[in-house]
């Protein structure tokens, strides 16, 4: 390394501490834009997509619009906005335009989308998840492009719609449109810990799982004359709950919980009275597996479980996948997991630890198309909750990472 990029690089950060109160002013005129998707009651993310299109016009790039096609919103379209710099292999970073909605609204400290600024971090519904993020990448190109700095490498941003809800409108229809070439590699920076020592690298598997009992419905006084679903899928519920974490034992220090988890969650409602025995009994499991365990085995064991059922019940038990989502972890020798750790130690002093998480991220559709990811930034992790905040410190030091890998030097 020479001294004159060394320098530029001071100067791009000196810039970045000057505007910190840009940086504040920027993440608040983001959350004060109810970007809500449609599938939680919301009108999407147009407006919010129009005020980032105008921040990079104002920084003399040419932002593209990818819009999907929805008819639940407002002008039938959920915006995905990106910019293309250079050539060739690109490092992108993919922040997401919309935010949850704020649950339980007069708990808040503050009006959820009139976000305030108070000691040192700013409350509002969206300003950790995902307001820091966009506010941060944009306040490090600008301060790049206003240092008269050149880009190191060639780059990509995305500002995209619906990850909340499933990223088909968003990050999962951008990937179909042919926009990303085969070497491209992605930092998300939609989650963290405190101090910004965690990059994620690998997702446990999200399995949901309905296990449906019917049995035969009869008065509670003549239980000879039914068969009771209910017990039947009690029982099926606890053999379920004992046998899998006992059949998929292993672990993996990344995560946090090291292993597999198995957790009953939604019961469906049965009959509004005491006295019938019911005849169809319905539950959920919420299952979170390592990446070295097959989805597909877990569900096969909890379906010998269920037949076991109906033997033993004779009723009729079955369990059907709800949903399934599976990634393959990014390997932590992948260029950008390197790069970043780097860029930590240089500008954070910091060793990150690669990390696993039970959650699944904006990632998960990427690493399935073969694509390195890195999820990382700097965050209390108060996303969705009630007085959900970001600190302006957080959001000043996470720019600069991202300003030093804008760059490709740290
Ligand atoms: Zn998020």
């Amino acid at each position: 390394m020479t001294d004159g990029p060394a320098v530029a690089t001071e100067d791009v950060f000196k810039r970045i501490d000057k505007s910190k109160d840009e940086l504040v002013a920027s993440l608040l005129d983001l959350c004060r834009v109810r970007a809500i998707g449609p599938a939680n009651g919301g009108e999407g993310e147009g407006k919010k997509a129009d005020l980032v299109r105008g921040w990079l016009k104002d920084l003399g790039l040419k932002p593209e619009r990818f819009d999907a096609p929805d008819d639940r919103v407002p002008g039938g379209k959920r915006p995905n906005v990106v910019v293309r710099s250079g050539k060739g292999n690109r490092l992108w970073f993919l922040c997401h335009l919309d935010v949850v909605p704020p649950g339980d609204a007069p708990a808040w400290r503050v009006d959820p989308f009139k976000p305030k600024l108070m000691d040192g971090r700013v409350y509002g519904r969206g300003t950790e998840d995902n307001g820091q993020a966009v506010a941060a990448v944009l306040g490090a190109y600008r301060a790049v492009l206003d240092a008269g700095a050149t880009l190191g490498r060639s780059i990509g941003l995305a500002f995209v719609a619906d990850e909340e809800t499933g990223s088909g409108h968003g990050a999962k229809f951008l990937l179909e449109q042919g926009l990303f070439g085969a070497k491209d590699t992605f930092l998300v920076p939609d989650r963290g810990a405190s101090d910004g020592d965690e990059i994620e690298v690998a997702e446990k598997s999200l399995l949901w799982l309905r296990a449906t009992v019917r049995g035969k419905q009869a008065h509670a006084s003549r239980p000879d004359q039914g068969a009771n679903a209910h017990r039947a899928g009690a029982f099926l519920l606890t053999l379920i709950d004992a046998t899998l974490p006992k059949r998929f034992p292993g672990s993996d220090a990344r995560f946090r919980p090291s292993t597999s988890t198995f957790e009953p969650t939604k019961k469906e409602a049965n009959v509004p009275n005491v006295n019938t025995i019911p005849g169809e009994d319905v539950a959920y499991f919420d299952c979170r597996v390592l990446p070295s365990v097959r989805t597909k085995d877990v569900v096969r064991v909890a379906r010998e479980l269920a037949a076991q059922t109906s033997r033993t019940f004779g009723v009729q038990a079955t369990v059907d996948v709800v949903q399934e989502e599976s990634s393959p972890p990014t390997p932590g020798d992948a260029a950008v997991v390197v790069e970043l750790s780097r860029v930590l130690q240089a500008v954070r002093r910091l060793r990150p630890r690669l990390v696993g998480i039970g959650g699944g991220t904006v990632a998960a559709p990427f690493r399935r198309k073969g694509f390195p990811v890195a999820v990382w930034q700097t965050t209390d992790q108060t996303a969705h909750n009630v007085d959900e905040y970001a600190r302006v410190d957080n959001l000043v030091a996470d720019a600069k990472v991202f300003a030093a890998l804008m760059l490709g030097r740290a």
